[in-house]
């Protein structure tokens, strides 16, 4: 395993960010890397690969900056890429076998939560469920047969509970099972789940850490070079599910503006999330930096600079009254995703389909970074001409 840290560890993750590790590549000391696009290496005369490199699956020199980056920012030891954030966190739970047991929360990424249980059931997975918020609710899912995996997904999408990444932890390492955060909403500017104690940390990086809804893409970054980490890494070369070197170069040229994005983000998503809770059409608030909210004292112990640029409200008048506040918003663009510098608005359960645990009158916001007096003039027409 290469060394994964930074060029100069007495940096600031602003100034890491900013400058991309700050890395000055010879011959022509370009300020931003090249892109290399080589799918593989030329052998030496004497049969040696002098480059260090072999084939671009396996590990493709377009990777290098942005994963050290990572590990960087997440005070890890390693990190890898991956072709979408679903790529990433399958390389994780493929990680399995069958009849070992996997510990899942009820309230994560739709999308995830689908392909766990038809993997599970497959696979023939122990699969069980615990409340997020709730860490007797943990307990009684890892008592019995002991679990070989914890995933944790904070903020999870799209209520965003918080689960308590130390305190659930040290309860999963007490029964012998690894853990991992799906850290989308959160990003390293939020939290940083090894250092509370996670072996893993997830990232859909097509949202924030890009930020431009321009790329899919997926990273984990490990604690330590375990045994589980040997098995994803080589899972990730083995069944290929690989970022393009443009891709890869582009979520660097994302990376580097992660800090000042995602704290704009959630300083307009406290403001927003403050004025829907006092906004009479409106029936309800999630977002953990509201003092009301269920999840806000776990966020003010694991968040720093702010709670994240994600919130979801509840429309007075139902389903029909969510759809109209979502088809009238103007600035607001109805698409599905989030992290991304524009601001975006879901009507969520419609997308999840039957098995959604999400309200029907539910609205998802993603804050992007547009003046903050725009988005809440619009958020109040749309709810005044949808009453
Ligand atoms: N995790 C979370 C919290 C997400 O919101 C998403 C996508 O919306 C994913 C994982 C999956 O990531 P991707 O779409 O990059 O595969």
């Amino acid at each position: 395993m290469s060394a994964r840290l930074p060029d100069d560890p007495s940096h600031l993750p602003e100034t890491l960010c900013a400058q991309g590790l700050g890395r000055i590549a010879a011959p022509y000391r370009d300020i931003v890397p090249p892109i290399h696009m080589a799918s593989t290496y030329v052998r030496d005369h004497d049969g040696q690969l002098s480059g260090g490199r072999l084939y671009a699956r396996d590990a493709s020199p377009a990777y290098d900056q942005p994963e050290a980056l990572l590990c960087a920012l997440e005070e890890g030891q390693d990190a890898l890429l991956f072709s979408s954030g679903t790529a990433a966190a399958c390389a994780v739970f493929q990680t399995l076998r069958p009849g070992e047991k996997l510990v899942v929360p009820k309230i994560m990424y739709w999308g995830l939560r689908k392909w766990v249980r038809r993997f599970a059931a497959e696979l023939g997975l122990v699969l069980v469920e615990y409340q997020n918020d709730d860490l007797d609710s943990l307990a009684q899912a890892l008592a019995g047969q002991p679990p070989r995996l914890v995933w944790i997904e904070t903020p999870a999408n799209p209520t965003w509970e918080l689960t308590d990444i130390a305190a659930a932890s040290a309860l999963a390492h007490a029964h012998g099972a690894y853990v991992a955060v799906d850290s989308t909403v959160a990003t390293p500017v939020h939290t940083r789940p090894l250092n509370l104690g996670a072996d893993i940390v997830m990232h859909s990086a097509t949202k924030y850490l890009n930020g431009h809804s321009d790329l899919v893409a997926g990273a984990l970054v490990t604690r330590e070079n375990s045994p589980l980490w040997q098995q994803i890494r080589e899972s990730r070369g083995m069944r290929g599910a690989i970022l393009g070197p443009f891709e890869a170069w582009l979520l660097l040229r994302g990376m580097r503006t992660l800090h000042p994005r995602v704290r704009i983000a959630s300083a307009s998503a406290q403001a927003i999330a403050e004025f829907l809770a006092a906004h009479p059409g409106v029936e309800a608030v999630h977002y953990p930096g509201l003092p009301s909210d269920p999840a806000h004292a776990v966020a003010r112990r694991q968040m720093e600079n702010g709670f994240g640029g994600m919130l979801s409200f509840r429309v007075k008048g139902g389903a029909a009254a969510a759809r109209r506040v979502a088809g009238k918003l103007r600035i607001f663009k109805e698409a599905t995703s989030l992290g991304s510098v524009e601001s975006l608005v879901e009507h969520r359960a419609p997308v999840e389909g039957p098995e959604t645990t999400c309200p029907d009158d539910l609205l998802r916001l993603s804050i992007g970074i547009e003046a903050r007096e725009d988005l809440i003039a619009d958020l109040t027409q749309a709810l005044a001409q949808s009453a």
